[in-house]
């Protein structure tokens, strides 16, 4: 609850990701892994990738773009931010 879901996707052609894709950390630690479990970080070398190569299209986007958060439909319920109380 209270989290929002993101769709991902490449920003520049729309190519969603598949669970079977991967990623390798290169010229690092050559790590295969798909980076979009771990939000952009290698689980080899700990290094957060700032940017995300589309294995699609080839370009860099960055990884944070990839993360499509859409807007909650009507009816859905909406934290109310005069809810919060302050300390
Ligand atoms: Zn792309
Ligand atoms: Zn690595």
């Amino acid at each position: 609850m209270g989290e929002r879901k993101a769709d991902i996707w490449c920003p520049r052609c729309k190519w969603r990701p598949r669970p079977e894709s991967r990623w390798m950390c290169t010229p690092s630690c050559g790590t295969v892994w798909h980076t979009f479990w771990t939000r952009g970080v290698c689980p080899g070398c700990a290094v957060k990738w700032p940017h995300t190569q589309c294995l699609a299209c080839h370009e860099f986007s960055p990884h944070e773009a990839w993360y499509h958060y859409r807007d909650p439909q009507p009816g859905e319920e909406v934290s109310d931010p005069a809810s919060l109380e302050a300390e």
